[in-house]
């Protein structure tokens, strides 16, 4: 007996897939599944983590629908994933926020947003808010350094916890001692390197599935732009916030300086990347879409946008009087992205990477 409905049908397809075991070369869930004759709770979420939705298994299969074994990998796991992030969501009391997860990140984006404009005023008025500000300390007559510091460290730091919590209880659940981090460096290289290049998102090596059989290898791209992107903006905070600690030099900093050029690229990337995602969601065949994941990737996507959008806005219109407006959306954009990092998509690459550091442990020890 499992635990949900979900589970229960993930059983019963890696049952026939492990009688089956066609295919076992396109990608690592199979070999991963193979290494067991029975799954348990734990086993089923691993695997279902581990599984990057490339679809490649749904066409090669001789049982998927309208087969009566109605063998469909893909959805069946990306529910699974689903239910696991609100499994593993810590406090557990924000795990309902995973079933209406793009209603959920909306409204708290729209509160956020809302927040900072009306700080804004309330704390200079509205004439400082559509004022012209230039020069070194200009976004700080909006709203000082160190309260920005303070409060973006708070989300931040409540984000590192939630999401190590959430993860400590994947790692429980699927049953590995904490020694296989901390003491498993190969595993967590190898890990690291999948994760990087999306090894398993390429359906056995012709690419991804996503709108009919045809392997193509957008949705990699996408995410790749995404990903990097994300990188590159966070360590253009990180240089800035360096900037500001250690050689004392304020934002906003001119177009050639450090954190402006990532900041810029790692932009592009974010606009790039979710747009193409989004792309390639709304064109998904219904056959191997989740519709109940489809609020939650919205939202996360959305949110990864409008965060960029509102940043490359601010660069290019931060000596008009939109500056303070805009700066009240990027930062309300960026706390809502902060807090809700815990309880919506992002969670996936936690679990995911996880998910790949057993699987190259286990795939050492099973080759001895
Ligand atoms: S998905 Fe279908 S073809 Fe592939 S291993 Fe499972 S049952 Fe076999
Ligand atoms: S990664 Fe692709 S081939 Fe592997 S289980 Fe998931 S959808 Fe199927």
């Amino acid at each position: 007996m499992h635990a949900t409905a979900t589970l229960e049908e993930a059983d019963r397809l890696m049952t026939v897939c492990n009688s089956c075991r066609y295919c076992e070369g396109l990608c690592a869930v199979f070999p991963a599944m193979e290494m067991r004759r029975s799954f348990s709770d734990g086993d089923l979420n691993y695997l279902a983590n581990l599984c990057h939705g490339c679809s490649a298994c749904y066409y090669d299969c001789q049982f998927s629908p309208p087969h009566e074994f109605n063998v469909n990998i893909p959805v069946t796991l990306a529910r699974a994933r689903h239910e696991s992030y609100a499994h593993y969501a810590w406090p557990g009391v924000f795990a309902g926020s995973f079933r209406r997860n793009g209603l959920a990140i909306s409204l708290i984006a729209a509160l956020s947003v809302t927040a900072f404009i009306a700080g804004f005023v309330a704390w200079h008025g509205s004439a400082t808010l559509f004022g012209i500000h230039t020069g070194p300390g200009a976004f700080y007559r909006l709203m000082p350094h160190n309260a920005m510091a303070a409060l973006f460290g708070a989300a931040f730091l409540y984000m590192l916890v939630a999401t190590g919590m959430g993860l400590a209880a994947f790692w429980r659940n699927i049953g590995e001692p904490s020694r296989t981090l901390t003491q498993g460096s190969s595993s967590l290289w190898q890990a690291a390197k999948d994760a990087a290049q999306l090894r398993y998102l390429d359906g056995g090596g012709v690419g991804c599935m996503n709108d009919n059989e045809q392997p193509r290898d957008r949705r990699r791209l996408f995410h790749h732009f995404t990903f990097y992107g994300f990188l590159l903006c966070f360590g253009s905070t990180s240089v800035a916030t360096l900037y500001h600690y250690l050689l004392g030099i304020e934002a906003p900093y001119p177009w050639y300086d450090l954190p402006v050029l990532l900041g810029t690229l790692g932009g592009l990337g974010l606009i790039i990347g979710p747009l193409g995602l989004l792309h390639e969601k709304i064109r998904r065949d219904r056959a191997i879409l989740d519709r109940d994941s489809m609020g939650m990737d919205v939202a996360f996507i959305v949110m990864l946008f409008l965060t960029s959008l509102t940043g490359l806005l601010l660069l290019v219109l931060r000596e008009t009087p939109a500056m303070g407006l805009l700066l009240a959306l990027h930062l309300g954009v960026v706390f809502a992205l902060f807090i809700t990092m815990p309880y919506g998509k992002f969670v996936h690459g936690l679990y995911r990477f996880a998910a790949l550091v057993r699987y190259a442990k286990e795939g050492r020890e099973f080759s001895h």
